[in-house]
């Protein structure tokens, strides 16, 4: 128990875990029960988790994560695909594709950069 106590005191104000930014406590910790953390989601989404779950990597996201690129859409030249659809039109690979996204390019960039031996 003594670990479980000593982590309610640690400050995560503004750390980053995944995608998620630690905003403010939610709800402090209770008996036997670690704090509970606002957080921001990379995609804009606000969620509460618990320290513990933030600091252990358990959890890196609103959830949109686990939902994955597979099913968000993206347009481009004013078509709206998957990264599934862009990745068979381009013949850049799909992982290619999100981890340029990821890095802030536009959805352009990424589908019409050409593919460097490094990606
Ligand atoms: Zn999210």
């Amino acid at each position: 128990m003594k670990g479980d106590d000593m982590s309610t005191l640690i400050d995560l104000t503004g750390n980053r875990y995944g995608r998620l930014t630690a905003l403010s406590i939610a709800v402090r910790a209770k008996h036997g029960k670690s704090t509970m953390w606002l957080c921001l989601c990379d995609c804009s989404t606000r969620t509460i988790v618990q320290s513990q779950h933030l600091r252990h990597g358990k959890i890196k996201s609103c959830g949109c994560i686990k939902k994955g690129p597979k099913t968000k859409k993206f347009e481009c030249f004013g078509i709206n695909q998957t990264l599934r659809k862009w990745s068979y039109f381009t013949g850049i690979k799909q992982h290619t594709l999100y981890s340029r996204i990821n890095r802030g390019w536009s959805t352009e960039r990424a589908l019409t950069t050409t593919i460097k031996t490094s990606e």
